[in-house]
């Protein structure tokens, strides 16, 4: 934490660096178009192994 004392550090101003926080602890995700999964943006999916309409990675599809 900051050197600054809690009580001098108003509501908002706390909430909103927190909000900052949040930004940069999470990476911006979208949806795989293959299997509707959030994946990394333009990078291979993960979850099948599809980036841009191509199986890049071999993955063993079917769920029980
Ligand atoms: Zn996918």
């Amino acid at each position: 934490m900051g050197a600054v004392p809690k009580k001098k550090v108003s509501k908002a101003r706390s909430s909103r660096r927190k909000a900052v926080w949040m930004r940069l602890d999470k990476p911006n995700l979208v949806e795989c178009p293959h299997c509707r999964e959030l994946m990394v943006p333009h990078h291979i999916c993960r979850n099948c192994g599809y980036y841009r309409g191509v199986a890049y990675l071999e993955v063993e599809e079917g769920e029980a």
